[in-house]
């Protein structure tokens, strides 16, 4: 059975849905399990759009005003949840998406300390200052320096954190993007692909296929996974992907796993997994 393992609840800023109602959906679609991956984003530009107007350094004492979440609180909703589908082996999982970046490395180093989770997802949202979302970023670059930027940065805070399970949505940068080229492709940084691959595959970490990268954008931009990258972590000895929805309402949870279900089975790579108290565990495809 698949687990959708990444997932937003009424506890992230920008949630729709409720712990509830997409463990219910969740459940009604056949899946195995479902993981809570709220936002945990210590750092976000303040401007949101350009590079000009600098945010000073987080207090590390105030959180307000961050995209992070009430943790004890989440976890105490997923445990009263659970309690609510009793023994019927359906698994509500505890975790959290963490923004990496290079204010945030201190900071996320003492989050893991003081929190427990079943599965840490590592994603980078905002970078040099800007947020992609809202077009910052992108002005002054070709598609192949923002692109490759973005994996740059995923890459160096990744192996910065280390203590991480999934590595969140690698094409993001993709989504948003003004380019007519609307995919991030293996050939095009293969030395980069293969670092972070090996990385991937020599810590037993997860590689996320993030099912919502993968529809049509502004302009009718559809970013596509590209196979290669899959083959080729496969022969890193990368062993299972992560799949994850990112589904910030509950009719989105498990959005087009059967599709890539058989895609990713298609690359050579026989399973999915999922996170429990930081152990991992396979499932087959
Ligand atoms: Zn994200
Ligand atoms: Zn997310």
């Amino acid at each position: 059975m698949l687990f959708d393992n990444h997932t937003h609840s009424q506890f992230s800023f920008d949630g729709r849905s409720t712990i509830e109602k997409s463990a219910a959906s969740a459940r009604a679609k056949g899946l195995g399990g479902i993981c809570f991956t709220d936002h945990w984003d210590y750092y976000v530009p303040s401007s949101k759009t350009s590079a000009s107007h600098l945010t000073p350094e987080p207090s590390t004492t105030d959180a307000k005003g961050l995209e992070t979440f009430d943790i004890k609180a989440q976890q105490a909703e997923i445990d009263r949840v659970s309690t609510l589908c009793g023994d019927s082996g359906f698994s509500i999982l505890k975790g959290a998406e963490i923004g990496l970046g290079i204010r945030n490395r201190e900071h996320i180093r003492t989050l893991l300390s003081l929190h427990s989770f079943d599965e840490v997802l590592v994603s980078v949202h905002y970078l040099e200052d800007t947020d992609p979302y809202l077009g910052g970023y992108y002005p002054g670059k070709t598609w192949r320096e923002a692109y490759g930027g973005y994996l740059e940065t995923l890459y160096t805070e990744a192996l910065w954190v280390k203590d991480f399970d999934v590595l969140g949505h690698f094409d993001y940068i993709c989504r948003y993007a003004p380019y007519p080229e609307a995919s991030l492709t293996y050939r095009d940084y293969p030395d980069l692909w293969d670092a972070i691959l090996k990385m991937l595959a020599d810590g037993g970490k997860a590689l996320e296929i993030n099912t919502k990268t993968y529809q049509a954008y502004k302009g009718g931009r559809t970013p596509e996974l590209d196979p290669e990258i899959l083959q080729r972590f496969k022969d890193l000895g990368g062993e299972a992907v992560s799949l994850g929805s990112d589904a910030h309402e509950a009719g989105r949870v498990g959005d087009k796993f059967a599709f890539f279900s058989d895609f990713i089975k298609a690359c050579g790579i026989r399973y999915a997994c999922h996170f429990k108290r930081r152990r991992r565990y396979l499932d087959p495809l």
